[in-house]
This record gives structure tokens, C-alpha cells and sequence, in this order.
């Protein structure tokens, strides 16, 4: 990118100023330019104005992108890359214990440094600016791929198993990911950049990480100001588990994932993520979709953000992403596409089309979840809004989205 650049375009919404919204604040009028300039210089915003005020820096490149929308660069807030190589190969429709199925199988499979390399590639070029990604032993190559691609991102470095090793201040890392992380079991490499600082401990689900670790990561992200994901309420299956301890998300995991003493603690996913101390201010809860509408109530006054994956929840066949639900309830929303285990695609734009398209959810919303209430789900206070001295990363709206 030169220096000094103006891009034009027939509008852009800025989102200057604006904060993260719930509820109505979600529908609320948003500034627009038509006949629009972004200054940028040294890739930074220096303003955003009609064109006939623009006054171009001495030297600077003009860019005609035409009768296009733009807007900040998205945020997509929930991502798998490393599991970028199994694209296609996954079972879809039959609901998420059959895909689950077909997926374990496929985790023995190498990782792809193309795949994912691809991945970051693709996701940049459609306008993401950053990403919510869940890691594990690919977190080398993740990050990397990303820096490369100018990707911003945060790793959920993720605890997965019933088992309970002693986590602590100085060992939040899952196994998997601590060649990469920890002083002394480093690879020789670049130790001069702070991955740790991107990176937070994030557990799995409820089903599938052990109670004790799950409470130890949030307490370690609390501590640290940092994040703390986990998926929670995605399928019927998930709740009929922890409910009963049957079906056949318990079929399959029994004796694998669950050892053969566990007992189905008998609460729905929310009540015991409450219970564990997960949930609150800081929290990233993916998915959603079997939560109702008291629980959403909960989660709102709890503080935490919900992140929906709209599309992935379809394609598995798990239900639809709760929108009016979450908004209804206030509680402060994101979109993320998931992995492409899930999805046909990492470009979270097409999340927002999808809400668009079966809710009839208007721009002015999806627009504010793709940028200002993923930055905050994120914790990205420099995200999401083309102001002056912020990132002048933009991206080009789809016609579903423009304004
Ligand atoms: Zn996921």
C-alpha cells in the first residue's frame, strides 16, 4: 500500500464514533458519505469525508473503487484454521453428532501450511481485518499464515478433555499448544515477537473439557483482562447430554472423551456454565442455539458476548442461530463463520447475507455486529470504526448489506 492513499466509493459508513450496540440501539440510523474519500496515510485513517471536501495529501494515490459500499474491515469472532485441510470432507445435514462423527476420524490427518496459509489468504482479500481463531498445535503455523495475510488475530488456545491437570498463572497453555507458548519449551524461532500476547486459554465445551480447567482458564482470562471462549448450547445433542447423560452426542463420547465414571451433572448448558464460573463480563460464548429466551436473559445481564454462526449452525442441521432471540433479550452479539469443517467459507460477510436474507435482519445491525460488537466481544477497543489514527483496513460491503 503506498504512503499516502485515497480511496473513493460511491458511500461509506464510517462507523465513527459509534459504540456496541444491544438491543434496538442494534437498528439505529448509521452515518453515511455519499461520493465518499478515506485518506489513509501510512495505512492509518486520516479522515473520512465526502469527496468534494477531500483535500488529497501532497502525492497521494487516488484508487476509483466506483459504485461500491465500504465499510471498517469485519471481524469474524469464531474460527477453526487449522482444521482448514478438511474442508469438504465433514457430514452435513444429519445434525452435529453425525458430523462429529465424521470429523474424528479426520483430526489425524496432517495439518495443511497451504491450507491455512489459503485460508488467511482468502479472508484478508474479502475484507476481514481480524479473527477470533480456537487453536492448538497448529498455532505456529495459524499465526504466521495471518501475520502474513495481515490478518489480525486472537488465539483461543483450546483445552480439550475430561482430564484435569493443574493449570496455574504460569501454565494457562493447553499441552498442544505449549512449544509455542511457554519459556523453555520453545522452538527456536522468532521469540522477539509476543505471541502470548494474542493468544488466551479457552476451553472446548462443556462436554468435552474438564470442569476444574474450564474455571481455571476463566479465572487466568479475568485476571489478564483477556477473553475466555468456549462453545456452548450448539445442538440438542450437547443439552440432552448434560441433562441426562444419553443420545448419541453420549454414544459417542462415552468411554473416548468421558470417561466411563462421568455422570451427567443434569443442567442445561447455561445453568452449569454459571455454575462453573464461566460466565460473565469477558466471556465469548459460540453459538447459542439452544439457549431460550430467560436464558439469553442471564447471559445479557451477565455481560458476556454471544458469538452466532448462522451458517455453520445450518449446514450441521443444529437449529437456526438464535438473532431475534439474543437482540430481543439484549444481549450484545457477534458473528464468526466457524471452520471450514462447517462452512463453505471464512468470510463472515456471508453470515450477516444469511441473516439478511432468512430474517430479514436490516444492514444497520449486521453492519454493527460485524465491526463495533466484535470488537468488543474481542476486546479490539481500536477495531471496528474508520477514525481518524485507527487502522484504515476497509472492506467492500456485499449489495445485501449495502447502504
Ligand atoms: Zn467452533
Amino acid at each position: 500500500m503506498p504512503d499516502r492513499l485515497v480511496i473513493r466509493a460511491r458511500t461509506l459508513v464510517p462507523m465513527a464514533g459509534e459504540a456496541p450496540a444491544r438491543g434496538e440501539q442494534l437498528f439505529a440510523p448509521l452515518r453515511k458519505l455519499d461520493d465518499a474519500a478515506l485518506v489513509l496515510v501510512d495505512g492509518r485513517v486520516e479522515e473520512a469525508v465526502s469527496w468534494k471536501r477531500c483535500s488529497p495529501p501532497p502525492g497521494a494515490e487516488v484508487r476509483d473503487l466506483g459504485e461500491v459500499c465500504l465499510a471498517p474491515a469485519v471481524i469474524n469472532a469464531h474460527c477453526h484454521l487449522q482444521l482448514s485441510h478438511l474442508a469438504g470432507k465433514t457430514r452435513w445435514g444429519e445434525g452435529f453428532s453425525a458430523w462429529l462423527e465424521s470429523l474424528i476420524p479426520l483430526l489425524r490427518e496432517p495439518f495443511s501450511a497451504g491450507g491455512i496459509a489459503e485460508a488467511c489468504e482468502d479472508m484478508a482479500a474479502r475484507g476481514t481485518g481480524h479473527v477470533g481463531d480456537f487453536a492448538g498445535e497448529a498455532l505456529p503455523l495459524v499465526d504466521a499464515a495471518a501475520r502474513r495475510a495481515g490478518l489480525g488475530i486472537t488465539h483461543f488456545c483450546e483445552w480439550f478433555g475430561m482430564d484435569a491437570p493443574f493449570i496455574d498463572a504460569v501454565r494457562p497453555w493447553p499441552p498442544r499448544c505449549r512449544a509455542a507458548l511457554e519459556p523453555g519449551e520453545r522452538p527456536v524461532a522468532d521469540v522477539s515477537v509476543p505471541l502470548e500476547a494474542r493468544c488466551a486459554p479457552a476451553g472446548h465445551a462443556l462436554y468435552s473439557t474438564a470442569p476444574e480447567v474450564l474455571r481455571d482458564a476463566r479465572q487466568w482470562c479475568a485476571a489478564k483482562g483477556r477473553v475466555f471462549a468456549l462453545h456452548l448450547a450448539e445442538s440438542p445433542e450437547e443439552t440432552e447430554l448434560l441433562l441426562t447423560g444419553s443420545g448419541p452426542l453420549a454414544e459417542l463420547y462415552q468411554g473416548i472423551v468421558l470417561p466411563e465414571d462421568w455422570r451427567a451433572p443434569g443442567m442445561r448448558p447455561l445453568a452449569l456454565a454459571v455454575k462453573f464460573g464461566l460466565v460473565g463480563a469477558g466471556t465469548l460464548a459460540v453459538h447459542g442455539v439452544q439457549l431460550d429466551a430467560q436464558e439469553m436473559t442471564v447471559l445479557a445481564a451477565s455481560g458476556a458476548a454471544l458469538c452466532l454462526c448462522p451458517r455453520s449452525n445450518r449446514n450441521l442441521g443444529v437449529g437456526a442461530a438464535p438473532f431475534s432471540a439474543a437482540v430481543e433479550n439484549n444481549v450484545l452479539c457477534c458473528l464468526g463463520t466457524d471452520g471450514l469443517t462447517s462452512n463453505t467459507d471464512l468470510d463472515v460477510r456471508r453470515e450477516a447475507v444469511f441473516l439478511r436474507e432468512t430474517c430479514d435482519v436490516p444492514p444497520e445491525a449486521l453492519l454493527r455486529l460485524l465491526t463495533v460488537n466484535g470488537a468488543e466481544a474481542l476486546r479490539l477497543p481500536c477495531s471496528g470504526r474508520l477514525e481518524p489514527g485507527q487502522s484504515g483496513s476497509f472492506c467492500v460491503l456485499p449489495e445485501a448489506l449495502s447502504f
